[in-house]
């Protein structure tokens, strides 16, 4: 049974994307955007949201990456806050926020996937067949595995708001053909669960990609979920900001790899460990992003020759990779500028400056003084400038603490799935 459904033509993993949702709702500050997003009663549109934008592929359906991307998700946006003008207390604006906000879970989330953890798979997992088996669809399996999988819900599409919205987007798709392919999500959704629960499956995705299926679990690796959940949560609340007008409510760079302070950031210049990547808060008009927005100095004040900037996936893209031209000094403490003017595509630029700062020298020892406070923002810090409301600041750093304490927060959740896992040894 499960083999005959038609999930090999899928390239995804929507039940990584749903996990990446649900995982993402701890690291929320209290307030109203976290109270809505885990209503409970409202998890029904933010799943439906999260899987909606890959039910096309299979298709062929054009819609599909239309729906990945904020210009559509914009409209969308657009259409909820001049339909509740403002005012997202009844249930009908909750459930459209809950499935917009599953929407920019998905496209965000595809963007710190594909642009950190699938280029590292490239290098680690060579010798894969790339070209006929899907990283996507072996690396769900191994969340389902490690997680139990989602829940398979009731397909929902909004349909009468999409179908003339997709036409506004250029993309001419019937209310039918967006209720087939959000079936096919579930169907997607089942095969994760139920694939990730059988040993035959496992070992089979496995061996497709073994570095990948044994990573998806590891906070050690840049663009594992883990961090996708980070990413999304913090693009939630620029999203969130928006839809309050509270547009100086957040900074124009959202995330980065490494994050302020990091030590140990890997030298070797033609390794993609090496890369600094920014994501910024808001959408980038790829075109007139000029290199010169953005500089490396190190400690002595010396700018180091960084290559031409890679705005992953171009056009309306988040990230940026910065990549030196030799490899980056050993030992050395570095500081990244972004200069204020980055165009994005609603037409504003940035206003402010951001800077933070890694190193290539070691991890200060525990105990040592200079070790940066686990999990907190030092004094200073750009990201103690990211406050969405006072008690907003939430930064996650390379000593890991686990999130807020919640059953769910991912690192709990990988220790007490270890044993669950084929990869067990693998998880820290
Ligand atoms: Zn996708």
């Amino acid at each position: 049974m499960l083999l005959l459904l038609p999930v090999a033509a899928f390239a995804n993993g929507l039940t990584t994307h749903v996990t990446i949702s649900q995982d993402a709702l701890p690291s929320l500050p209290e307030g109203d955007l976290a109270e809505l997003l885990r209503d409970p009663e409202l998890w029904f549109y933010l799943q439906n949201g999260t899987q909606f934008p890959d039910g096309g592929y299979a298709m062929g359906e054009a819609y599909s990456e239309t729906a990945h991307w904020e210009p559509f998700q914009d409209l969308y946006f657009d259409w909820i806050k001049a339909t509740y003008a403002g005012n997202y207390s009844s249930i009908e604006a909750r459930q459209h926020i809950a499935y917009l906000f599953g929407l920019s879970s998905h496209g965000m989330g595809d963007q710190v996937f594909d642009s950190l953890y699938m280029q590292r798979a490239y290098v680690y997992d060579a010798a894969s067949d790339w070209d006929n088996t899907s990283m996507d669809q072996a690396t769900d399996v191994a969340i389902g595995a490690a997680t139990g999988g989602q829940q398979t819900l009731e397909p929902y599409v909004p349909t009468d708001v999409f179908v003339p919205l997709m036409a506004e987007a250029g993309v001419t798709v019937d209310a039918e053909t967006l209720e087939d392919g959000q079936f096919l999500t579930a169907v997607a959704i089942t095969f994760g669960r139920e694939a990730g629960s059988r040993p035959d499956q496992q070992e089979l995705y496995r061996a497709q990609f073994p570095w990948a299926y044994d990573h998806m679990m590891d906070e050690g690796v840049d663009g594992a979920p883990y961090w996708e959940s980070m990413v999304v949560a913090r693009y939630w609340q620029v999203r969130w900001a928006l839809l309050h007008d509270e547009t100086s409510a957040f900074e124009p760079v959202m995330f980065t790899f490494p994050q302020d302070g990091d030590y140990a950031h890997p030298t070797d210049a033609t390794s993609p460990e090496s890369r600094v990547t920014v994501f910024f808060s808001r959408g980038l008009v790829a075109d007139l992003l000029q290199p010169d927005f953005f500089e490396v100095h190190d400690a002595a004040g010396n700018e180091i020759a960084l290559n031409e900037p890679w705005v992953f996936y171009g056009v309306s893209s988040h990230a940026v990779h910065l990549s030196p031209v030799e490899d980056w000094p050993a030992d050395t403490d570095f500081t990244v500028t972004i200069h204020a003017g980055v165009p994005f595509i609603d037409g504003t630029t940035s206003l402010v400056e951001s800077t933070f700062s890694f190193s290539t020298k070691p991890e200060p020892a525990a105990g040592n003084p200079e070790a940066p406070e686990c999990g907190c923002a030092s004094a200073g810090s750009p990201w103690s400038r990211l406050a969405f409301g006072a008690a907003a600041v939430f930064v996650v750093g390379r000593c890991r603490r686990p999130g807020r304490g919640l059953a769910g927060s991912p690192p709990a959740k990988a220790a007490r799935l270890a044993a669950r896992l084929p990869i067990a040894a693998e998880i820290r």
